[in-house]
């Protein structure tokens, strides 16, 4: 089943990037330009993973992941924070609002789509990992 990635991020250009190595994986992307318009997609879709930014206007990463994460809903939804800063207090921040991983940008296509993989529980062959 194809799994669905909502791109949480303020540069139209990120979003394009990381949309276009996604959908050359067979994921299906959504996108949203910030945390408040995020909240609104995540109501409106499915959502498998998200991949946030920490820097964005109306509602920040941070901000965003904590009331995701105040909804039952997405208590376990994977959530990826990629950000330019790789200040450890935010990113100590970051992990207590919630997120499962960090990572910098820019970011490799391979690794980024290593690590949905395996937040999204699939081993190499695609297959769930028991
Ligand atoms: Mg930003």
């Amino acid at each position: 089943m194809m799994k669905r990635v909502l791109i949480v991020d303020d540069s139209p250009t990120i979003r394009k990037f990381i949309g276009y190595v996604l959908r050359r994986k067979d994921y299906v992307t959504e996108e949203a330009e910030d945390g408040l318009d995020a909240m609104e997609k995540l109501s409106n879709n499915e959502i498998d993973l998200v991949i946030v930014d920490l820097n964005m206007p109306n509602m920040d990463g941070i901000s965003f992941v904590k009331s995701l994460r105040n909804s039952y809903y997405n208590l376990h939804l994977p959530v990826i924070m990629l950000t330019t800063t790789s200040d450890s207090e935010l990113q100590k921040e970051a992990y207590g609002a919630g997120i499962n991983m960090f990572l910098n940008k820019p970011v490799q296509p391979d690794v980024l789509l290593d690590k949905i993989e395996c937040l999204l529980g699939e081993g190499l062959d695609g297959k769930p990992v028991s």
